[in-house]
Protein backbone atom coordinates (compact mmCIF):
# COMPACT_ATOMS: atom_id res chain seq x y z
CA UNK A 1 0.00 0.00 0.00
CA UNK A 2 1.10 3.17 -0.91
CA UNK A 3 1.64 6.36 1.80
CA UNK A 4 2.57 9.94 1.80
CA UNK A 5 4.77 11.64 4.30
CA UNK A 6 4.03 13.18 7.41
CA UNK A 7 3.34 16.58 5.98
CA UNK A 8 -0.05 15.39 4.61
CA UNK A 9 -1.06 15.67 8.59
CA UNK A 10 0.04 18.53 9.47
CA UNK A 11 -2.69 20.89 8.90
CA UNK A 12 -5.49 18.83 11.12
CA UNK A 13 -2.82 18.24 13.47
CA UNK A 14 -1.98 21.78 13.87
CA UNK A 15 -5.58 22.62 13.86
CA UNK A 16 -5.67 20.07 17.09
CA UNK A 17 -2.37 21.08 18.96
CA UNK A 18 -2.60 24.66 18.46
CA UNK A 19 0.81 24.55 16.86
CA UNK A 20 2.97 23.90 13.84
CA UNK A 21 3.03 20.11 14.38
CA UNK A 22 5.46 20.07 11.04
CA UNK A 23 8.07 21.20 12.69
CA UNK A 24 7.53 18.48 15.43
CA UNK A 25 9.22 15.09 16.00
CA UNK A 26 8.07 12.08 18.22
CA UNK A 27 9.67 8.77 19.72
CA UNK A 28 7.72 5.25 18.55
CA UNK A 29 6.31 3.54 21.22
CA UNK A 30 6.68 0.20 18.92
CA UNK A 31 10.33 0.06 18.80
CA UNK A 32 12.13 3.90 20.04
CA UNK A 33 12.98 5.01 17.17
CA UNK A 34 13.07 8.72 17.13
CA UNK A 35 11.48 10.91 13.95
CA UNK A 36 10.22 14.16 12.48
CA UNK A 37 6.60 14.05 11.80
CA UNK A 38 7.79 14.83 8.60
CA UNK A 39 9.23 11.70 8.15
CA UNK A 40 6.34 9.27 8.96
CA UNK A 41 4.45 7.21 6.78
CA UNK A 42 0.90 8.43 6.25
CA UNK A 43 -1.70 6.08 4.47
CA UNK A 44 -4.65 7.77 3.31
CA UNK A 45 -6.98 5.11 2.11
CA UNK A 46 -8.54 4.02 5.24
CA UNK A 47 -11.70 6.06 6.79
CA UNK A 48 -9.44 8.55 8.60
CA UNK A 49 -5.40 9.15 8.53
CA UNK A 50 -2.78 6.44 9.65
CA UNK A 51 0.41 7.95 10.73
CA UNK A 52 3.29 4.91 10.73
CA UNK A 53 6.63 4.78 11.98
CA UNK A 54 8.90 4.86 9.11
CA UNK A 55 11.20 2.36 11.03
CA UNK A 56 9.16 -0.32 11.82
CA UNK A 57 5.59 0.75 10.25
CA UNK A 58 4.10 0.49 13.60
CA UNK A 59 0.85 2.49 14.11
CA UNK A 60 1.52 5.60 15.72
CA UNK A 61 -1.10 7.87 15.27
CA UNK A 62 -4.52 7.72 13.77
CA UNK A 63 -6.71 10.81 13.38
CA UNK A 64 -10.32 10.25 12.40
CA UNK A 65 -13.30 13.35 11.66
CA UNK A 66 -16.45 12.08 12.41
CA UNK A 67 -19.39 14.60 12.21
CA UNK A 68 -16.87 17.62 12.61
CA UNK A 69 -15.01 16.70 15.04
CA UNK A 70 -11.71 15.12 15.30
CA UNK A 71 -10.93 12.00 16.87
CA UNK A 72 -6.94 11.26 17.80
CA UNK A 73 -5.30 8.13 18.93
CA UNK A 74 -1.74 8.52 19.83
CA UNK A 75 -1.09 5.39 21.45
CA UNK A 76 1.96 4.58 18.83
CA UNK A 77 4.02 7.82 19.75
CA UNK A 78 6.05 7.12 23.79
CA UNK A 79 6.45 11.17 23.42
CA UNK A 80 5.81 13.78 21.26
CA UNK A 81 7.80 17.00 20.91
CA UNK A 82 6.12 19.96 19.20
CA UNK A 83 7.11 23.70 19.18
CA UNK A 84 5.80 25.55 22.05
CA UNK A 85 4.62 29.37 22.21
CA UNK A 86 7.68 31.12 23.23
CA UNK A 87 8.44 33.55 21.17
CA UNK A 88 4.61 33.98 19.47
CA UNK A 89 2.87 37.24 19.68
CA UNK A 90 -0.92 35.61 21.41
ZN1 LIG B 1 8.81 2.18 15.23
Amino acid sequence: MSYVDGNALSAALSLAFGTDVAAGDGICAHCGHHHAFAEAHVYLRNPGMVMRCPNCEGAELILVEIEHHLHLTIRGLATINLPGRTGQDN
